[in-house]
């Protein structure tokens, strides 16, 4: 059995490196400050309990306000086309932004799950902007801390939700 991908998208310095060494378990991609340093691709594999999945982590190789557009497009799309779901990546710290809305203008399109992930809620004082994040119009939204670890095994439970475990690939392929 194909593992299932899940892609991490969203705008430059909202944490999706951070939450994709938290997924993948090791520090594989890059965590910078300065905006747009994850290069192309990254594919890591996670493996939460009995299940297994691929991780693609997106940048742009030059993600300065002029170039966000055509860059978040292709970041978007190659999530769109190789992913099975799809993690939306925010920043609580900062609230939502118009390159937010970017994102979501062509998020909105998929029939592929969307999960949007607030990030950076490590201090009480994010909480005030939550509930702005349900204007982007998903279902599914977990608060996280990907520099503190917090929330993630929530999300993790969420990711997998409709995925088969290990267990059931092996056993389709005859090995237990
Ligand atoms: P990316 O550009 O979306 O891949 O973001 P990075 O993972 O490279 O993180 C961008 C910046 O945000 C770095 O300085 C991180 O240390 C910081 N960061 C990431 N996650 C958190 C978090 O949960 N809380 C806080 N306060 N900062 C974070
Ligand atoms: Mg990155």
């Amino acid at each position: 059995m194909k593992k299932p991908v899940v892609a991490l998208v969203g705008r430059p310095n909202v944490g999706k490196s951070t939450i994709f060494n938290r997924l993948v378990g090791k520090k594989v991609s890059i965590i910078e400050d300065t905006p747009g340093v994850t290069r192309d691709r990254i594919y890591g594999t996670a493996t939460f309990y009995d299940y297994t999945y691929h991780v693609i982590d997106t940048g742009g190789v030059d993600l300065s306000e002029d170039t966000f557009n055509n860059e978040i497009k292709v970041q978007v799309e190659l999530a769109i086309d190789e992913a099975d779901k799809i993690l939306f990546v925010v920043d609580g710290s900062e609230g939502l932004t118009s390159n937010d809305y970017v994102v979501r203008d062509m998020l909105i399109k998929t029939d592929k799950p969307v999960i949007v992930v607030i990030n950076k809620m490590d201090n009480k004082h994010f909480k005030e902007h939550m509930y702005d994040f349900y204007e982007l119009g998903f279902d599914t939204y977990f608060n996280v801390s990907g520099e503190q670890n917090d929330g993630i095994y929530d999300l993790q439970t969420e990711i997998i939700k409709d995925f088969q475990t290990i267990i059931a690939d092996e056993y389709e392929e005859g090995i237990v």
